[in-house]
């Protein structure tokens, strides 16, 4: 019996999300006593997909089927149910983003599988099949129980830990069918915004509010988020103001981020804000009033001026 893993990928690297959920898989694939299979679709190197192995997959079945590149939902769940099957597989992992979800709630439908989503804990078996999940944008945690033979789990971002095994995963070809319902919504083209970072996926945000005055002073977010390679985020009057797309709103009507580091600067930390950003590892605030309430979520304070402190820590990080 195995687990299997669906990896996927962006400008030939598998996702750091996708090696969490290969983590994660291979923790319960000890616990149960199963070989952890992943399986990634359309192009990708061998040599990319084998690095699976680093995280605890034992092999990689790649579908490697061109009309699977432009990520047709349909499609991918009806290539992925087949490498399941070829697995031997009675559950399957993968990594929660909105691919993901999508393939996830047509699995469950086909393989007649309960589904877990945003899960942060191995299962618990005492008196069944229990799994831990975050919900509520990260302020509560509810148990749910499986209680089909065939398992779906979405695992949350940054929720269990990278495992890196050294060793590589044997990579092998898998051809599947594939039908024209497969294809029925077809995605004709796909504009990337500005070779910019993806703000749901970024390990690190640079995010900016009220108290930047203005977008002609957005430069400065600009520069601080290029010299950390992070993603840029803003609030939502910033982006109601029109200052910054609305696409980099952050908060509960916004992007939920969940970043290793989150630096928010001139943002109150009102809690439509916060509920999009207590996900974060860590939190940096930059902001001129010490009671402004983003301090008490914050896990480092500068109580100071955004326009004086930007700058001084630009120079600092591009100088390390
Ligand atoms: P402000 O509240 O104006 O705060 C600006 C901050 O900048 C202040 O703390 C100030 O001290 C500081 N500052 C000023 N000058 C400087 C300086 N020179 N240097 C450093 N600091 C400075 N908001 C969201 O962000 N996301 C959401 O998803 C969201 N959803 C909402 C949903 C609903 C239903 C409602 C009612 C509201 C929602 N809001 C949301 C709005 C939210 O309530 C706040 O109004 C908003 O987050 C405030 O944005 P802000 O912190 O940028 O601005």
């Amino acid at each position: 019996m195995s687990i299997l893993v669906y990896i996927e990928h962006a400008e030939g690297a598998i996702k750091k999300t996708s090696l969490e959920a290969v983590s994660y898989a291979s923790a319960l694939a000890e616990k149960e006593g199963k070989e952890v299979v992943a399986v990634a679709l359309g192009a990708i190197e061998e040599n990319e997909l084998a690095k699976a192995g680093t995280a605890g997959a034992q092999k990689v079945l790649h579908i490697a089927d061109e009309k699977l590149n432009a990520g047709v939902i349909q499609a991918h769940a009806s290539a992925v149910a087949q490498a399941y099957e070829k697995a031997g597989a009675d559950t399957l992992v993968l990594a929660k983003s909105s691919l993901g979800d999508a393939v996830a709630a047509r699995l469950s439908v086909k393989l007649k599988a309960g589904l877990a989503s945003n899960v942060v804990a191995l299962p618990d078996e005492d008196g069944g099949y229990k799994v831990k999940r975050s919900i509520y944008t990260g302020k509560a945690f509810t148990s749910t129980l499986i209680t089909t033979p065939h398992k779906i789990l979405a695992v949350k971002k940054n929720a269990v830990p990278l495992k890196e095994y050294g060793g590589a995963a044997t990579v092998e070809a898998l051809d599947v069918t594939l039908e024209e319902g497969d294809f029925a919504a077809k995605i004709t083209s796909t504009d990337k915004a500005t070779g910019e970072i993806s703000l749901p996926e970024a390990d690190i945000i640079v995010s900016g509010g009220r108290g930047m005055k203005g977008p002609e002073n957005w430069n400065l977010i600009e520069d601080l988020a290029k010299a950390m390679g992070a993603a840029t985020g803003c609030s939502k009057p910033v982006s109601d103001s029109g200052w910054r797309p609305h696409h980099e709103h952050v908060g509960q009507t916004g992007v939920k981020v969940a970043p290793s580091l989150y630096v928010a600067v001139g943002i109150s930390g009102a809690i439509q804000h916060l509920a999009g950003v207590n996900a974060s590892k860590n939190i940096v605030v930059i902001n001129k009033d010490p009671e402004a309430p983003f301090f008490k979520a914050a896990d480092y304070g500068i109580v100071g001026d955004a326009f004086e402190i930007l700058p001084k820590l630009t120079e600092a990080i591009k100088a390390i």
